[in-house]
């Protein structure tokens, strides 16, 4: 059925008498898969970049005598540098976040400073678009937690907002309380959606519905990975509700800061 063991044979006495002894390797050779998988991925991606500046390079090196060509050709290296730049900082977050390590010194965070934070990152790229983004729900709700990894959980959702709605639509941000120990916040958009057999392996790293979009709206394939390891060491959860071609809204759960559950299930990572 799949699975792989390690058997042993020992022979006991003279009778003929073995003793079997079986070992399941299946999840060590899960996670080896795994980890192979990913550093292929890792491999891939990053000759991409430097592949594209390495040829631009020489271009610009055989285009000296042509300063707009130079111009324009310095431009797309500055833009597959920012490409790999972006790449290796989500790499570095992400392996900050998917260890079994607790995250230290968590404090108190102000969702409202977060989302504001979250919005004021997309603004350039929403505004490029015409896309509006707008703020709502409750104010003054507090979470214990890193706020830095906050940011670049929600940033990662309303960037990616933006980044799969077409022009002059709306992306709201809502946080509000949710029973008595939670907080959740919403990024909802009116962009292309996620077919429904898609939805499950979105947060897997490097999965892309679309790869040819996704690069070239600048993504790295690792934004849900983060927010979902962001999320899962602040004790709490990413969860996403679509419908292809009407938009998405991804919904990120935190423990409330303040009451018996939420300090507990903080604190937990904390220690
Ligand atoms: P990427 O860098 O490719 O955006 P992510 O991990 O952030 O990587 O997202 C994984 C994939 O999930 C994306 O490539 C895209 O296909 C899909 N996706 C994420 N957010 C949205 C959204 N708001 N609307 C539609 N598709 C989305």
């Amino acid at each position: 059925d799949g699975r792989w063991f390690a058997v042993r044979v020992t022979p006991l006495g003279s009778h003929g008498l073995v003793l079997v002894l079986a070992e399941d390797l299946t999840d060590m050779h899960r996670t080896e898969a795994i980890r192979r998988d990913f550093v292929a991925n890792v491999s891939h991606e990053l000759k991409t970049p430097v592949g594209a500046l390495w040829l631009l390079a020489e271009t610009v090196e055989n285009a000296a005598d042509d300063p707009e060509a130079v111009r324009r050709f310095a431009g797309r290296m500055q833009y597959e540098s920012v490409r790999l730049t972006n790449l290796v900082q989500d790499l570095m977050t992400l392996s900050r976040v998917q260890g079994d390590e607790p995250l230290p010194d968590l404090r108190s965070v102000s969702v409202d400073e977060v989302v504001a934070e979250a919005l004021e990152g997309c603004r350039t790229k929403a505004s490029a678009k015409e896309i509006e983004l707008a703020a709502g729900g409750e104010d003054g709700l507090r979470v214990h937690g890193d706020q830095e990894l906050l940011v670049s959980a929600l940033r990662n959702l309303v960037d990616n907002a933006v980044a799969y709605s077409p022009e002059n639509t709306r992306v709201v941000v809502s946080a509000r309380r949710c029973g008595d120990d939670q907080v959740e916040v919403n990024v909802t958009d009116q962009g292309i959606g996620i077919p429904d057999g898609e939805v499950g392996r979105i947060f897997e790293r490097f999965y892309r519905v679309d790869p040819a979009r996704s690069r070239q709206t600048g993504g790295t394939g690792l934004g849900l990975a983060i927010v979902k390891h962001v999320t899962g060491k602040h004790g709490g959860d990413v969860t996403v509700w679509s419908k292809e071609g009407h938009g998405s809204t991804f919904t990120i759960r935190l423990p409330l800061l303040g009451t018996a559950a939420g300090g507990t299930a903080a604190r937990k990572d904390a220690d």
